[in-house]
């Protein structure tokens, strides 16, 4: 059983490791920010809504996403565990999930401080693509060529998130720094809060953060 938090700012890794994790541990990665690109994909109106706010690399409502998070963890997959990536990210979702999980009688383990150099964040987004054909998240900087070249020979293009813009990044970095990062103290106070040195490899950080887990 795992019910965890994976804490850190954008570019930091929490959505590449909780996906190593999902897939080791059986356990849904549940993330806001892909249930939100998802409707924004789908083209409804709220999906446009948030786009217009996504773009721009601030946070859409708390309300907003507490009612996807809540839906979400209902789901019977969520049962025995989950990874959120990317929520909470205000004290308020924070508050909020305590509230969800306390009446759910399904406390947080843990939350996991993905830390990692503010230089290197702008690397890892700026260099960030995903393969279109698997879905498969890359690094123009960082990936081995050949993984680069696997997607691009099988046909696949390698696609830049839209928020993944210098402009857009910054202020999300901004944003993260203001809103999000206070989330630390408030998991340390609580006795919850456990980092990670996020800096390196992809499999050196998950090895790391196995140790932290176990
Ligand atoms: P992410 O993929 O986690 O970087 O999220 C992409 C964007 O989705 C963010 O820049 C926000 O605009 C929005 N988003 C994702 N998760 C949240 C959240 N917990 N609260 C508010 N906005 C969010």
């Amino acid at each position: 059983m795992m019910r965890i938090v994976l804490l850190g700012a954008p570019g930091s890794g929490k959505g590449t490791q909780a996906k190593k994790l999902m897939a080791d541990r059986n356990i849904p990665q549940i993330s806001t920010g892909d249930m939100l690109r998802e409707a924004v994909a789908g083209g409804t109106r709220f999906g446009q809504k948030a786009k217009a706010i996504m773009d721009t690399g601030n946070l859409v409502s708390d309300d907003i996403v507490l009612g996807i998070i809540s839906e979400r963890l209902l789901q019977p997959d969520a049962a025995d565990g989950f990874i959120l990536d990317g929520f909470p990210r205000t004290k308020q979702q924070a508050l909020d999930l305590e509230e969800l999980l306390d009446e759910l009688g399904t406390p947080l383990d843990a939350a996991l401080f993905m830390d990692v150099d503010f230089d290197v964040l702008m690397k890892r987004l700026t260099g960030r693509r995903t393969c279109s054909l698997t879905g498969k998240l890359l690094n123009v900087y960082f990936s081995a060529q050949e993984e680069l070249d696997e997607c691009t020979n099988a046909g696949g293009e390698l696609i830049q998130r839209e928020d993944d813009n210098e402009e857009t990044i910054a202020n999300r970095l901004e944003v993260y720094q203001t809103q999000t990062e206070p989330l630390v103290d408030y998991y340390r106070k609580r006795d919850r809060l456990k980092t990670v040195d996020a800096d390196g490899s992809i499999d050196d950080v998950y090895a790391r953060l196995l140790e932290t887990v176990a």
